[in-house]
């Protein structure tokens, strides 16, 4: 879309002097009251300039300019708002908050919900990951987490009209003054901005080369290729807070501006003294560094600063570890915080690739052991601005502690087998080190530490992680199910009313008369209203029965598309406007009811007993069991479950009512706050609440009884480890707790008569019972080694003499075990013995070849592979033993002739 040359000609640029030139480097417009400005004042067009020489008349830390920022629009009429956790749980297409328009979308920006103010401001941490491998080489250009400063205005068609592009340019402007940036440094560059459907202009402020703000007009929504116009036209502005401290310290890292005293601390375990000087020289070409130019560009940085290659390599690689990452401890800090637990999927990916790339970072300096310590500062640093940081501070650092165990394994157990892979292969390719890094847990370093140790130089990718993270972030969360039906039922939907959901009004309702309103392909039947509870949010639907007259048709199953609700019936004969009476299958939906409400019952109790971070990470409720998966770090262990079992019971017995009312979303989220969305973002402008009080309150579409008590008993059957990060607890509700506690206490009670025992002391005696094993086996042993020594000297003696070997041929009922016994004490009285053992109850055999024999050329294993053949079994081994199974018994005397011939045979 190009750029009207009007887009930008405001009444503010033209009363102040603006002009508008083209840049001739990049071929953009922009605006500057400089009429003799040669470029747009961004990089690559000029070099950062501010390094060393702020613009502003004092310097800021990032608190202090993102208070600057805020009280700055609140003195120009904007209402502050709180940020939003960088986890984006109410966004079922995003895992984090990458800006702060993220707050708003997409009820607000599509005009379903109003704005919690307006006009607002906003200072929103962020997340990104796309630029993640350039954190730490730009100078502090780039970073993972960022805090984005949002000033919004929504103006409604047909109604109010907040402010537009003028105004949001004297604002910025405004804002740029009151630093000290004399006014004709800051140029504004013209620009197109599009996504997440939408588009619309934009101007891009930049000051000594440094874009510091975007400000986007948001006015379009994007249909295949097409600019609509939106309803709403949104101010949409991000202020790089972060950039805007670094221009107002014009330090030699944007580093050293955002985090001074981690940093310093940091450099001080490294026992690190940074040459500031020649940092800033070479921080003020540190644009021109990218993902695919990276050693070019050095070189051509050396040149322009007049130091050689290798000594900005020597000066820059540890200096970089160190900044990538501080950034990463802190990015990680602000996610542990709102409880995700690392894993090998979605956000629990990310948050461990920040821990080992941060590590692999901090191992450039030596110090990976500080990690701990580091996170530990960055919560102290940040945590007066962001509270949720110490809330949480001993979460945070038990799970990075926990990560940094799993790492340390990962690489003990990971070194030889990349090793084994060099030495193979002399090389690795891409998708071997992308195997290595996601079903092993070894990092792109990992595996080049490990091959260099063997003498293999490996080059590793510079986009490694911005791959990596690309490819997670796209797994989004789970998407919604496409309906089976298809877009043909779908379309013939689109005209029925929505279905009334009598099962809302009143989950108690057993039965319904209703009309129907359409039949579809003979059995999908379609009501006005229904008492069937359409499957969804993990519980399964209803079954039952319709009766039409004399005429009764099986509900088999239940769901809903955009709201009607379509019963699945047996067989066809319903008509459109039958009147139909309906029959819900009570035991059935009773038993998903208990199941539901207990399901976040426990959920409130594994939070109480496990932590915070503790989530719904998935769940499903069937009749006679539940099962909720539930983020966590560690095993949960037997006591926890007990804890977990004991709270929830006695939530059962606190009689607590449960009720389920519908509220607008916005509202919702302020009265309960985000840990609604426990089991996944919930679509609409309505959302239904289901609150225990200061148990559990949560957005859920499902059945629940209308107190606690009626669930009688919860009983947790059984835990299991889903994946790294996810334990899952499965458990049983009233009548069904009680079959499970039954049917544990028979198999015990089974027990006790089987020992003999009385049911109290049954552990007793199974001890009893153990140890008089173990006695009996002792005694066994010792009698068998006697019993094989007397033998063995007996077969010995009668042992055939062949060659100057003594070949023997027993055969036993005894155990194999005892025979290999057998053989070892013939070899200790012979050492030219070939013995031949078979145990005909257990239809194994075996040759045992000794010292003397072998060394006359016999080979055990082999003569084994030859009488197996000859019995119709298999076998082999080794020299010295060789053992086999199957055949006929029978056979095994019968091949002493052959055998014979075959020892010869190996003689030399
Ligand atoms: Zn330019
Ligand atoms: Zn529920």
């Amino acid at each position: 879309m190009q750029i009207p040359s009007d887009a930008f000609d405001l009444p503010f640029f033209r009363e102040h002097g603006f002009v508008r030139k083209l840049c001739p480097h990049c071929g953009e417009h922009y605006w500057t009251q400089d009429e003799t400005s040669e470029t747009c004042g961004d990089a690559p067009c000029i070099d950062y300039d501010f390094i060393g020489d702020p613009p502003t008349n004092k310097q800021y830390t990032n608190s202090e300019m993102r208070e600057k920022f805020l009280s700055y629009f609140e003195r120009n009429n904007h209402s502050r708002v709180a940020p939003y956790p960088v986890v984006a749980r109410w966004r079922d297409d995003l895992m984090f908050t990458i800006a702060s328009i993220i707050d708003f979308q997409p009820y607000v920006t599509e005009g379903i919900l109003p704005p919690p103010a307006n006009p607002l401001v906003v200072s929103q941490p962020c997340l990104r990951f796309e630029d993640i491998d350039l954190v730490g080489i730009t100078a502090g250009r780039h970073l993972t987490i960022f805090e984005m400063g949002g000033h919004h205005a929504f103006n409604y068609k047909d109604g109010e009209q907040v402010y537009w592009k003028d105004k949001t340019v004297e604002y910025h402007h405004g804002l740029a003054l009151e630093i000290g940036v004399p006014s004709e440094s800051v140029k504004y560059k013209e620009g197109v901005w599009a996504g997440g459907g939408n588009a619309g202009f934009c101007l891009e402020p930049t000051v000594g080369g440094l874009e510091i703000s975007t400000l986007v007009f948001m006015q379009y929504r994007v249909v295949n290729g097409e600019w609509i116009q939106m309803p709403i036209n949104i101010v949409d502005t991000g202020y790089g807070i972060e950039r805007w401290t670094w221009l107002s310290q014009g330090s030699c890292s944007g580093f050293h501006a955002i985090y001074g005293p981690v940093l310093d601390k940091t450099l001080e375990w490294a026992g690190m003294n940074l040459d500031e000087s020649l940092l800033s020289e070479l921080a003020k070409y540190s644009y021109l560094i990218d993902l695919n130019n990276q050693e070019e560009e050095r070189r051509n940085i050396a040149k322009k600063v007049g130091i050689e290659y290798e000594q900005l390599i020597d000066t820059l690689y540890p200096v970089e570890g160190i900044y990538g990452a501080i950034d990463h401890t802190k990015a990680m800090a602000f996610i542990l915080s709102e409880g995700i637990v690392p894993s090998n999927v979605k956000e629990g990916y990310l948050t461990r690739m920040l821990f080992r790339r941060g590590y692999r970072l901090l191992r450039r300096a030596g110090i990976e052991d500080r990690m701990p310590d580091l996170v530990k500062l960055q919560i102290n640093f940040w945590g007066d601005d962001f509270p949720q940081l110490r809330k949480m501070e001993d979460e945070i650092l038990e799970m990075v502690d926990v990560e940094d165990r799993k790492y340390r394994d990962t690489l003990s157990r990971g070194k030889s087998m990349v090793q084994r892979h060099v030495k193979k292969n002399k090389k690795v390719s891409m998708d071997q080190l992308v195997e290595f890094y996601e079903s092993h847990g070894l990092t792109p370093e990992d595996v080049q530490d490990a091959a260099k140790e063997i003498g293999t130089a490996l080059k590793v990718p510079g986009d490694f992680y911005t791959l990596m993270s690309r490819k997670h972030m796209g797994e989004g969360k789970e998407k919604k199910i496409v309906e089976k039906e298809g877009a043909d039922l779908a379309k013939r939907l689109e005209e029925l009313p929505s279905t009334r959901r009598m099962f809302y009004e009143n989950p108690y309702d057993k039965e319904m008369n209703a009309k129907v309103i359409e039949v579809i392909e003979g059995t999908k039947v379609i009501l006005d209203q229904t008492v069937f509870y359409a499957e969804g949010g993990g519980q399964i639907s209803d079954q039952g029965v319709l009766i039409v007259g004399d005429a009764e048709y099986r509900v088999k199953d239940v769901h809903s598309i955009e709201g009607v609700i379509i019963h699945n019936v047996d067989r066809p004969g319903i008509k459109k406007d039958d009147k139909v009476h309906g029959v819900i299958e009570w035991d059935r939906r009773i038993s998903l009811m208990r199941a539901h409400t207990s399901t976040h019952i426990i959920i409130g109790a594994a939070r109480r007993v496990l932590g915070e971070h503790a989530w719904q990470a998935g769940a499903s409720k069937t009749v006679e069991r539940a099962r909720l998966d539930i983020s966590h770090y560690a095993r949960i262990t037997r006591e926890e479950v007990e804890e977990i079992e004991h709270l929830a019971n006695m939530v059962v017995r606190e009689r607590r009512p449960v009720t389920c009312k519908f509220m607008q979303r916005d509202k919702a989220e302020k009265k309960y706050g985000l840990r609604l969305y426990q089991g996944g973002a919930v679509p609409g402008k309505e959302i239904r609440i289901v609150d225990m009080g200061d148990w559990d309150v949560e957005a859920c579409g499902g059945t629940h009884l209308a107190n606690t008590s009626e669930i009688g008993f919860i009983k947790i059957v059984d835990t299991e480890r889903v994946q790294d990060g996810v334990e899952r607890l499965v458990f049983a509700s009233g009548p069904h707790a009680l079959d499970e506690v039954q049917r544990r206490e028979a198999l015990l009670m089974e027990a006790a008569d089987l020992m003999g025992a009385p049911y109290e002391s049954i552990v007793e005696s199974v001890q009893n019972n153990l140890d008089a094993i173990k006695e009996l086996r002792t005694q066994l042993d010792s009698l068998q080694k006697t019993l094989s020594s007397e033998l063995a000297e007996t077969l010995v003696d009668k042992a055939m003499k062949v060659n100057g070997l003594k070949v023997v041929f027993h055969r036993d009922e005894v155990d194999f075990e005892f025979l290999i016994e057998l053989g070892n004490a013939m070899e200790e009285k012979e050492s030219n013995i070939v013995a031949f053992i078979m145990s005909t109850s257990q239809r194994r055999f075996g040759i045992k070849a000794g010292k003397g024999a072998m060394e006359k050329g016999i080979h055990a294993g082999e003569l084994t592979t030859k009488l197996g053949e000859l019995m119709g079994g298999s076998g082999g081994g080794a020299p010295y033993f060789g053992q086999g199974g199957g055949g006929d018994p029978e056979k095994f005397m019968g091949a002493k002739h052959e055998i014979l011939e075959a020892i010869k045979g190996q003689l030399q």
